[in-house]
């Protein structure tokens, strides 16, 4: 617009001079000094280069030097603001894991935050006063809960599948039906791991079917285990099959080769009365004769991030002792919130105190009337800006369990006056809090499964204040600023 002026340059504030002023030392409050300087040096190199370019003319450089103290702020309170925002989860699938998986337990929320805020005996015993076991808080549990066996737990089930791997069957082949060389959220794969782990892949039989005369045809003395996976994120149809795991163990007593189920979201109550008929439960996998069984903890099992090897003691205890296990070890908070989520399974309370249970089986009927309510409340504070309606849904449980098999659920399927679906979507995404849903067949649909107890209030407000910030088109600009 103007030809860069020396003018304009000289205009510009030094840094020191601009340190100096309150407003924007006050600005800077989140940031120690020599950061704030930075910042602030930062900011002004910003507007010489516009200026510098002729992309702003006098009058547009002092405004912008008059916002810089606001300027300062905004980019301090972005920096000293958490960028892991909570968010309402409207998407139906339960369990996210983009959105973090399973939210944690009241109760295993305080077990977290009491044991961050001081020293714990995790490692001490204190009726011997001496060095104790990280792993045994853990492990009493898992002895109760799979009588015969024991459970170690390590960073996530990707680590589990790396120790138990290495641990087994390191310069060693590992026989698996070519139908589970799967990939898992996209740098989980079982084949790569598998190389890391120093394991030998011998696949078997084909994508669709694998028999087990393909099993037994690969074993040799240079077998280290035979390792089934759960396809987790799809399903093979049609003219398919493979050996039941009765029929697999069977083959690796035979042969002492240990067999090894990889289950991705273990769950440990059934699933068969949400509608979910082919997840067996880790007890039934280890009653079939699996040696070993590795699961996620912050999938159906609704705990924190954690991987679980549950099977036997003598498989167990080699994982354990492996160097590995030092470098996959879990932290104090994940033990407490671990341990929290386990004692409520042996409490036979799973079902109604874990949120990703307690989600899954809240009867269809039950999402529907906090549909139907949120919408009353809607078209109360809203009034015709918005038009919300309750429509049949289908939430997934996420997280590999069950990719084909959707949970009966409700949604309420939104429209606001002048926005299009595309425009509502990404508006209640950058509310605060955010608020995710998606779009189907043009309409915005917010499923109410996995939407919980206390965020419907979050849901309306955040709706409402869409609509309240757009006026219908027509009625002069189509928005105004948010
Ligand atoms: C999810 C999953 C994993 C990875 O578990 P993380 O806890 O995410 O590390 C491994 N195997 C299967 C079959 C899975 O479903």
């Amino acid at each position: 617009m103007t030809k860069p002026g020396s003018e304009i340059l000289r205009a510009l504030p030094k840094i020191d001079e601009l340190l100096r002023r309150e407003e924007v030392r006050d600005a800077g409050a989140g940031l120690a000094a020599d950061r704030l300087a930075e910042a602030v040096r930062e900011a002004v190199a910003d507007l010489r280069g516009e200026a510098l370019a002729g992309r702003l003319t006098g009058a547009q450089l002092r405004a912008r030097l008059a916002r810089l103290p606001e300027d300062l702020r905004l980019r301090v309170a972005g920096l000293s603001r958490s960028t892991l925002r909570p968010v309402v989860n409207a998407t139906g699938v339960l369990v996210h894991t983009n959105l973090g998986r399973a939210p944690l337990p009241e109760g295993a929320v305080e077990r977290v935050v009491e044991a961050a805020r001081g020293y714990v005996a995790l490692e001490y015993d204190l009726a011997l006063g001496e060095r104790g076991s990280r792993g045994e808080h853990l492990a009493r549990l898992g002895a109760l809960l799979f009588p015969g066996c024991s459970l170690h737990a390590v960073n996530n089930n990707a680590a589990a599948v790396l120790l138990v791997l290495n641990t087994l069957a390191e310069g060693r082949e590992v026989i698996i039906s070519r139908g589970e060389l799967v990939e898992i959220g996209g740098s989980f794969r079982i084949p790569d791991i598998m190389s890391r782990s120093g394991a030998i892949l011998r696949e078997v039989g084909t994508t669709n079917r694998t028999r087990l005369s393909d099993y037994q045809r690969s074993l040799s003395p240079a077998t280290g285990m035979i390792l089934r996976v759960h396809p987790s994120n799809y399903r093979i149809v049609g003219f398919t099959g493979s050996p039941s795991l009765e029929e697999l163990a069977a083959l690796g007593r035979g042969a002492n080769v240990p067999v090894v189920v990889d289950q991705g979201s273990g769950s440990l109550l059934e699933m068969a009365s949400v509608g979910i008929s082919d997840e067996p439960t880790v007890g039934e996998i280890l009653e079939s004769g699996a040696d070993l069984v590795l699961f996620s903890a912050d999938k159906m099992l609704g705990g924190p991030q954690a991987g679980i090897l549950v099977g036997r003691p003598e498989l167990v205890g080699r994982c354990h002792d492996n160097p590995l296990s030092r470098a996959l070890r879990l932290d104090k908070m994940t033990i407490a919130a671990l341990e929290w989520t386990l004692q409520r399974y042996l409490a036979g309370r799973g079902a109604e105190d874990i949120p990703i249970q307690r989600m899954l089986r809240e009867p269809v009927e039950a999402v529907g009337r906090r549909a139907r309510r949120l919408v009353k409340e809607l078209r109360k504070i809203s009034g015709d800006r918005v038009t919300a309606e309750v429509v049949p849904s289908e939430a997934m449980a996420g997280g590999g369990a069950a990719p084909v098999t959707g949970i009966p659920s409700r949604a309420i399927a939104l429209a606001v006056k002048g926005l299009t679906a595309a425009q509502l979507e990404e508006r209640l995404r950058l509310a605060e809090p955010p608020v995710i849903t998606r779009i189907a067949e043009g309409r915005v649909l917010a499923d109410l499964r996995g939407v919980q107890p206390g965020e419907e209030k979050i849901l309306v407000a955040a709706i409402s204040a869409v609509a309240r910030q757009t006026r219908p088109a027509g009625d002069g600009p189509v928005e105004e600023s948010l």
